[in-house]
Parts: structure tokens; C-alpha cells; sequence
């Protein structure tokens, strides 16, 4: 039966298409990994690019971090779909504006963004804070989560959320 591929564009997806039903687990199985089928109200695959590792501009390691986080919260439910990218450096080839949560590599550290999508009625992410490490990433990624979880509408993007709480309101609740 012939199998072809189709590209997702906007999380760097791959489609394998025109396998049999029957068939998927044992493909998931021989590709060893798990399977990636978050979709709906859940945050989605993790966009990330070459970052230190295969790219010359890259100033932190958005692969490392993007693993991390894809083993954490692919899938994890929230009020609707919610993104992430994470990208080595100021270029955000990982599209880091548009995401509802991202990461930018810089020379001393992550630059934290919030509250960007695309879409119909897109909006650009704004900065949270800067210069924070892997591990405080990580926490802050945490935080945020479970603050829009916990407060945001159903069907609420993180970046609309923002702007009915008001930036500094959930800049306070985030870092303090
Ligand atoms: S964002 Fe920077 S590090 Fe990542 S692929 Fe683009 S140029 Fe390279």
C-alpha cells in the first residue's frame, strides 16, 4: 500500500499518510518514539531549532530545552490549544513571537516570550524577562502554565488572557 509524507509546517510535523488502521501502533513502535497526536485544547508539539547544536549562530541549546519540555507537556490539556517554540538565538527561526510561550538563547541566557499567535487575529508575544537559565526556564514555563490553566477562559489564548488581567498583573503572579 503506498505511503506518502505530507509536511506541517508551523511545528515542523510529518505526516506518514495512507497506512492502515491496524497498522499505526506497530509503525509508532518501529519508529521508536511515542506517539505525537496532541491536538484541541492541549499544548501541541514543541517547535524548536538547531539551536548550539548543528547551527553556527546559536547561543543556548533550544534542542535540549525543547526536548525537555516536549517530555513534560505534549498534550497536556489547557482551555484551548496552546504553543511553544524555542529558538538558539535573536533570529527565532522557531517563530518565537507568534507562539503563546517561547524561548530565545542569547548570550547570558533565555529571553522568556508570551502571548503570541497566529492566525485570523494574530497577536506578537511580549517579553516576560530575560537572561534566566535552562533549569529557571523550566520553572517559569511550570508557573505559567498553571496559572493560564488555572485562570484563563475556555477558548482564552494565553495572549488574550494577558490582555484581560492586564501585562503587569500577570508579569506579578509569574515572577513575583
Ligand atoms: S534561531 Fe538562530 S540558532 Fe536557531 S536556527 Fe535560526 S539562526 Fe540558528
Amino acid at each position: 500500500m503506498p505511503v506518502s509524507t505530507k509536511l506541517f509546517p508551523s511545528a515542523d510535523r510529518i505526516a506518514l499518510v495512507g497506512l492502515k488502521e491496524e497498522d499505526i501502533d506497530k509503525v509508532w513502535e518501529e519508529l521508536g518514539v511515542n506517539p505525537g497526536a496532541a491536538v484541541g485544547g492541549c499544548i501541541r508539539s514543541i517547535r524548536v531549532c538547531p539551536g548550539t547544536t548543528f547551527c553556527r549562530l546559536g547561543q543556548q541549546d533550544s534542542l535540549a530545552l525543547g526536548a525537555e519540555l516536549d517530555k513534560r507537556y505534549h498534550g497536556y490539556a489547557l482551555p484551548t490549544k496552546f504553543k511553544i517554540g524555542v529558538s538558539g538565538c535573536i533570529n527565532q527561526c522557531a517563530e518565537t513571537c507568534i507562539k503563546d510561550l517561547g524561548f530565545v538563547g542569547k548570550p547570558k541566557g533565555w529571553t522568556v516570550l508570551v502571548g503570541g499567535c497566529g492566525g485570523a487575529r494574530p497577536m506578537l508575544a511580549r517579553k516576560l524577562t530575560d537572561n534566566v537559565s535552562s533549569e529557571e526556564a523550566l520553572q517559569l514555563a511550570d508557573k505559567i502554565i498553571n496559572f493560564y490553566e488555572k485562570n484563563a477562559k475556555k477558548g482564552e489564548r494565553l495572549g488574550r488572557f494577558i490582555d484581560r488581567i492586564g501585562f503587569e498583573e500577570f508579569q506579578k503572579a509569574i515572577l513575583g
